[in-house]
């Protein structure tokens, strides 16, 4: 057993379970009995839950959002409510976002958008992005939404790689970062801005006016017939070498992001719920934009970043009663204390959870201390499309734990052969990869023109995630660690060749290395070690210019907080950085088995 390995298995021992009454107050879960629903589920039972396109014409996950609400009893309740930067406010019922989302579709259709094509949105957390997602998913675009704290480098390749056709975003963030690279983007033809202050007469060259080319256009939409199968988003995942990965989705999706809304964050018709995260990340469109309206529910949006005390008066002022977050947020307010939860009238939260890094238990903890309830973490990845693992409302909470798998999905945890097969483990807390049967609907239907990478991801009938797990005896998930050098930053995944190669292209740098730094509050921090060309030596200023050429090139979330120099970078006998050496050496560890050193260069 690894070391990591060994600290989580301890957690088990260290942190009670947390255990749920039996007898609910309130409303009773959506999943009152998780092992008799995982007997029972089947995902034809899941899919019957949603409505279809009326005429039986297939399953658009826009109408399951957003139409068969407008037309509905839910007409005239709230869908979105948002909260802007500087306090104003928002609201768009069901009927209104239909409406809206009816004029975006007919835009796309009047500048000769078809179906297939790619439309990327590049916005904070504003209406628009959330209209334009979803009217261009009613024209069976695929959509994919940037994260708008990404610089001109990683935008350039995610528009790139998807073919964008068509670009919404915001006036000054087509000024600062889209308008440099617009000319190496030929397959960009339309680019709609939408103004930052809607009064001001704006006219930037080559790009539409939002409020002229869609508010005037007809409310009236009808979705074409779509096949489950039909392409409907493609967001971004970094791996360890090469280029950004788009992973598909298919409308179908939508199955499993209606069911995980029910089960695993257990909304309920009268719900008001705040998923935190930006749907720049996969989280932020499955669960901050698809899954409450799919369940009807009203989802709260706030376009500010971070803040304890103003999420407290979020959480109060809209009576937000299921709250999806993260542990990077949830470690910052913990710092802050119970004490400066204890103003707010925090009475309508029900229902607490967390996804995207490990959330250590005291956290989960923490959460019972300040808010009466734990934090239930739950897992999932780019890929799974939507929650795949949880500690579900109607089950103890084993604090460190993910949980257990959805109904619907086999989970395991695999060792991977030398014939490149797997093996499942069957043994209780030992470590190895963790897997799942494949063919959920969600489930990713491939890299966008990278069919090697995909099936890659594929050993017999298991998806393989590429996470060290383990299983307890119990049938609950250990988050142990990522089997690759990819890293997580305060909940974002980022590949080091990305970092790498920027950092290349500044003429004093011959070669990079970047690994995920342990952080008590990011959990990672991006670190890279730099070998110098000839003529160029280690200062603070050089230091200083290479974070700040990092910064610019890749955004703050991707860049790196430390650069160190080195005068070489250990490599493999096949050339590449070994950057596993480069951690252990930087965190003092065992630094391993050295076969396949190329050399001895530190
Ligand atoms: P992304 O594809 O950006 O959503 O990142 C997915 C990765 O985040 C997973 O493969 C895990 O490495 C990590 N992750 C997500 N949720 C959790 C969790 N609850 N505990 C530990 N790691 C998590």
């Amino acid at each position: 057993m690894s070391d990591q390995a060994a600290g989580r298995a301890s957690l088990a021992d260290l942190y009670p379970r947390i255990v749920k009454p039996r007898a609910a107050s309130g409303a009773p879960a959506n999943m009152p009995d998780y092992h008799q629903a995982h007997r029972t589920f089947t995902w034809e039972a899941a899919r019957g839950l949603l409505d279809g396109l009326p005429g039986g014409r297939g399953l658009n996950i826009a109408h399951e959002a957003v139409d068969r609400h407008a037309t509905g009893p839910h007409a005239d309740r709230h869908a979105l409510r948002w909260i802007g930067r500087g306090g104003g406010r928002r609201i768009l019922t069901y009927r209104d976002l239909m409406i809206a989302t009816n004029r975006f579709a007919n835009t796309l259709r009047g500048l000769g958008v078809r179906e297939g094509d790619s439309v990327f949105v590049l916005a904070g957390r504003i209406p628009e992005l959330y209209i334009a997602v979803l009217g261009a998913l009613k024209v069976k675009c695929v959509v994919s939404p940037l994260f708008s704290a990404f610089g001109p480098e990683p935008l350039m390749t995610r528009l790139d790689i998807g073919e964008g056709r068509v670009l919404v975003t915001t006036e000054p963030l087509y000024r600062r970062k889209v308008a440099a690279i617009r000319s190496q983007l030929p397959k960009l033809e339309h680019v709609i801005l939408v103004p930052e202050d809607r009064e001001a007469a704006t006219e930037v060259p080559g790009t539409l006016d939002w409020r002229q080319v869609v508010e005037q256009q007809s409310p009236d939409f009808v979705i074409p017939p779509t096949s489950p199968e039909d392409r409907a988003l493609l967001h971004f995942t970094s791996g360890t070498t090469g280029r950004p990965k788009g992973a598909i989705h298919v409308h179908e999706a939508v199955v499993t992001h209606h069911i995980t809304g029910r089960y695993a964050l257990d909304l309920h018709d009268d719900d008001i719920f705040w998923c935190t995260a930006d749907p720049g990340w996969v989280t932020g469109t499955s669960y901050g934009i698809i899954a409450p309206l799919t369940n009807g529910v009203t989802s709260i949006v706030v376009e500010a970043e971070f803040d304890a005390a103003t999420w407290y008066g979020v959480l109060q002022n809209e009576r937000v009663s299921v709250w999806y977050t993260a542990p990077t947020a949830i470690r910052m307010m913990m710092k802050l204390g119970t004490d400066a939860v204890r103003g707010f009238d925090l009475s309508a939260l029900r229902f607490l959870a967390s996804v995207g890094e490990p959330l250590n238990p005291e956290a989960v903890i923490w959460g019972q201390q300040a808010f009466g309830k734990p934090f239930h973490d739950n897992w999932w990845q780019t890929e799974t499309g939507g929650i795949m693992i949880a500690n579900f409302v109607a089950m103890d909470v084993k604090p460190g734990s993910m949980g257990m798998p959805l109904p619907g999905i086999g989970a395991g945890i695999v060792r991977r052969n030398d014939d490149g097969g797997v093996s499942q483990i069957d043994e209780p807390m030992v470590e190895g990869e963790l897997a799942l049967k494949a063919g959920w609907p969600s489930m990713m239907r491939g890299y966008l023109h990278e069919e090697e990478r995909y099936r890659k991801c594929f050993a017999g009938p298991w998806y393989l995630t590429g996470d060290l797990a383990m299983r307890d005896a119990d049938g609950y998930y250990w988050f142990v660690g990522r089997s690759d050098d990819v890293i997580k930053s305060s909940g974002h995944l980022i590949g080091p060749f990305e970092v790498e190669s920027t950092l290349m292209e500044h003429p004093a740098v011959a070669e990079a290395g970047v690994i995920g730094k342990p952080d008590p509050m990011a959990g990672e921090i991006v670190k890279a070690f730099v070998a110098l060309n000839p003529g160029f030596s280690p200062s603070e200023a050089l230091r200083r210019e290479l974070l700040g050429h990092a910064r610019k090139r890749l955004g703050a979330v991707v860049a790196p907080k430390e650069i160190d120099f080195s005068t070489g970078l250990p490599r493999t006998r096949s050339g590449k950085i070994m950057r596993r050496l480069l951690k252990a050496r930087e965190l003092g560890l065992p630094e391993g088995d050295l076969s396949t050193l190329e050399g001895d260069v530190r």
